[in-house]
């Protein structure tokens, strides 16, 4: 079940209800979960499920809901299982012929689509890109062509770099930065993506949470990068790695660099 991601007015009527009923309430961080209920002026018995620990509370959550008892599953805030713990315990119950349910509430990355102002008919949810360039700029690749908007989560202090590297690997496109939403100092930042990472270059770190929406490929883009990747799949074919991304680099005038991280993950994946 969602709780706030950072407004208390989010939490439903229908979410306490359930929190206030649950015979456990498995939570990421108990005190985080512990002050949320306590707000509402509940005690409910609360159980640590993150990634630590889940291997091993797994199986004692599954052995409670055999025996009859609801459990409530919650992050620290937002939507259980998005870009945190959840959907291994969802599937288990589903397996073991576990009722489950839920009950709808905040999501970081739904509400700021909706309020970036850019296309919400396909979206691509890539949660948290790496923190080094490299490896981030290889997960862009293999996504830049997705005909869809995208959304990553991302930190202030790498905020700056991760907007440059989007530019160089995305393309120049429109994109929103939003932070700290529902909260006191909500902010949406929109402009291309060059333009937000001098920005963000030049005023330092933001602080609070972010969420980055990128609007979709022009459709010349999108076409461009799918046959890329059919010219690279063939040279690879016959080639090394290098000489396949200098051979489709040159024919396609696309940048080496580019087209080498491209033909890399190519490779990796064949
Ligand atoms: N499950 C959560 C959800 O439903 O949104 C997301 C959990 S993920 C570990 C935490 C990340 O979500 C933050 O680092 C930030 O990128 C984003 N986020 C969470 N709350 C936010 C908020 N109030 N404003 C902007 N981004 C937020």
């Amino acid at each position: 079940m969602a709780t706030p991601i950072g407004n208390l007015g989010d939490m439903s009527q229908r979410a306490r209800d359930v929190l206030a009923a649950a015979a456990v309430v498995a939570c990421e961080d108990t005190r985080v979960t512990g002050s949320l209920l306590s707000k509402f002026g509940f005690k409910s018995a609360l159980a640590p499920y993150h990634e630590h620990n889940a291997e091993e509370m797994r199986p004692r959550l599954l052995a409670r809901m055999q025996a009859g008892e609801a459990v409530a599953l919650v992050s620290d805030a937002g939507t259980p299982a998005i870009s945190d713990p959840g959907y291994k315990l969802v599937r288990a119950c589903i397996e073991a012929g576990i009722a489950v349910t839920g009950v709808p509430g905040a999501n970081a990355a739904i509400l700021a689509l909706v309020i970036s102002g850019l296309p919400t008919d396909r979206f691509l949810f890539e949660g948290f890109l790496s923190a080094k360039s490299g490896a981030r700029k290889t997960a862009l690749q293999k996504i830049a062509a997705v005909p869809a908007s995208l959304i990553f989560y991302e930190t202030g202090p790498r905020l700056a770099d991760s907007l440059a590297d989007m530019a160089a690997v995305l393309g120049n496109r429109e994109a929103a930065v939003a932070r700290e939403l529902t909260k006191l100092f909500e902010e949406v930042r929109r402009g291309t993506l060059s333009e937000l990472a001098a920005a963000y270059e030049a005023s330092g770190a933001p602080k609070g949470e972010i969420v980055v929406i990128v609007a979709p490929p022009a459709e010349e883009e999108a076409a461009s990068a799918e046959s890329i990747e059919e010219m690279l799949s063939k040279a690879l074919a016959t080639m090394s790695v290098r000489d396949a991304a200098d051979a489709v680099a040159k024919a396609s005038g696309r940048p080496k660099r580019e087209v080498y991280t491209l033909a890399l993950s190519l490779s990796e994946k064949a």
